[in-house]
């Protein structure tokens, strides 16, 4: 399943860039045969006053996240943070505790992330959120996290940042590295993944 020249690649950096295992493999194929991950287009998301990038900074991956970005506006505020929307659900594994407010009440990253979304928002006036998840990643990875539960924390992201900002637009993408070195972005409808969640439990 590997690339010989992802593998170059990875030995010349002398790093360790994940990659999808076979299972992983189907399982985005299916979603994509489901219709759940669909081609980018840019008409989705107006992004005529720029947009608020919340994204995973993995250095592997950034670059083309935020290529794709680029060809829909120059406008864009990036916040970057290992694991990206990740952060941000309540019930999300990679949504730590960082501190303890004087009211004993827990401080998480995936609030001080959302401080940070609002503030962007405020600062330069944008109101369309373009929020990111990508697999393999090392946030995942490092708390267990697989690609129908990436999805899922996904779609709960968006709903956190909706539920929490009056008039905000908000794309959901997932960014795949394909073990043959595509990488592609795909769109995420949060009706299209309640259907296929809905069609595993028939099935079941
Ligand atoms: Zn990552």
């Amino acid at each position: 399943m590997s690339c010989q020249n992802c593998f170059r690649q990875q030995t010349h950096r002398r790093t360790t860039v994940l990659q999808l295992s076979t299972n992983e493999v189907y399982f985005f194929k299916e979603l994509r045969e489901a219709g759940v991950l669909e081609d980018v287009n840019g008409n989705r998301l107006n992004t005529s006053h720029g947009v608020i990038l919340v994204t995973c900074a993995d250095g592997d991956q950034m670059g083309d996240i935020f290529t794709l970005q680029s060809g829909m506006t120059d406008r864009i505020h990036t916040l970057a943070l290992n694991g990206g929307g990740l952060l941000l659900p309540l019930n999300s594994p990679a949504n730590t505790i960082v501190a303890i407010a004087a009211s004993g009440r827990f401080i998480r990253v995936g609030d001080v992330y959302m401080d940070q979304i609002k503030a962007g928002m405020t600062l330069k006036v944008i109101k369309t959120v373009a929020l990111h998840v990508h697999f393999p990643c090392g946030i995942a990875q490092l708390y267990n996290i697989p690609p129908l539960r990436l999805i899922d924390l996904l779609v709960q992201a968006k709903t956190r940042i909706k539920d929490e900002c009056a008039n905000i637009k908000v794309a959901a993408y997932v960014h795949i590295a394909w073990p043959d070195c595509r990488k592609r972005t795909y769109f995420i409808s949060r009706d299209k993944w309640s259907a296929y969640c809905n069609s595993l439990l028939v099935a079941a």
